[in-house]
Order: C-alpha cells, then sequence, then structure tokens
C-alpha cells in the first residue's frame, strides 16, 4: 500500500498526510511538520478521501505542493482500524520510515481530530528536525521553487 505527504502551502501551510486505503487515499491535513521523536504528538485534521492518482501530483494548481515524502507502508486492516479510531502502520519512506499511530482524539471538540504519534524503537530520531528537510522528493524542489516559478 502506498502513503505519500504532500506539503502544501496554501492559505496556511500543512502536510497532508494519505494513506492508500481501499482504493483511495485517506487524508490528514497537519498543521506542523510530522515528527521522528515519540515523545511528540502532532494534530492531524481527517479531510477528504482522495483518488490515488492524487499521490502523483506536484504542482501550484491549489497553492504551492509537493512530493514531500512517499514510499509504501504496511498495516493490518487499516480500513477496520481507521473505524475503530486507531491504527498502527509502518512507514517506508525517505523521510519518514518505521512505526506511527493515528489516534483518534475528542481533544479540541471536533470529529476530524487525530494525533500523529512516532512509535519508539527503529528509525525513532529525536534529534532530525524535518522541518529543515523541505524538498520534493520526486523533483527536488521546494514550495518556494514553485511558487518562484510559477510567477514568471
Ligand atoms: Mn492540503
Amino acid at each position: 500500500m502506498l502513503f505519500v505527504v504532500h506539503r502544501h502551502h496554501a492559505t496556511t501551510r500543512h502536510y497532508d498526510l494519505r494513506l492508500e486505503v481501499d482504493g483511495v487515499l485517506a487524508s490528514w491535513a497537519v498543521p506542523k511538520v510530522p515528527s521522528l521523536d515519540p515523545q511528540v504528538k502532532r494534530l492531524a485534521m481527517r479531510v477528504d478521501d482522495h483518488d490515488l492518482d492524487h499521490a502523483d501530483v506536484e504542482g501550484t494548481e491549489h497553492g504551492s505542493k509537493i512530493i514531500w515524502d512517499r514510499g509504501g507502508y504496511d498495516a493490518d486492516a487499516p480500513a477496520a482500524a481507521l473505524a475503530a479510531g486507531h491504527l498502527r502502520f509502518v512507514l517506508h519512506g525517505e523521510k519518514l520510515a518505521g512505526g506511527f499511530v493515528l489516534q483518534h482524539t475528542r481533544m479540541g471538540g471536533h470529529d476530524r481530530n487525530w494525533l500523529l504519534l512516532k512509535v519508539d524503537g527503529e528509525h525513532a530520531d529525536p534529534g532530525r528536525d524535518l522541518a529543515l528537510e523541505e524538498a520534493s522528493v520526486v523533483s527536488g524542489l521546494t514550495n518556494a521553487d514553485l511558487e518562484a516559478g510559477s510567477e514568471s
């Protein structure tokens, strides 16, 4: 199964985490950069599913959007796990790797709110600041590169 994280600069800058589940990309908007530190919890707001071909999208159609990370992921029965509000999954990306959890939360009073956490163990890396790693894993371009290009 496929995962992709878009770094998306629209009215706000955020990261869109997308997991292939039952033929679509289940999606969450993550306002802060995903972390490899198991002590860090990131708010992840569930948004509309996207078509699978959106995993290839990079461009300036709706703000600037790059493929910040992409790869395979493993999970047992992810649709059922998401319906139950708790998904454990293992990412095989270039920036994000190893075990993660998406946990549905009532925090904030919104049904769309989940928490994204890194599981301790292999690939946990509290000292690595992924905010500094801005480039697409596909094109090598940053959001700023795309924005500069779209003005000319
Ligand atoms: Mn977005």
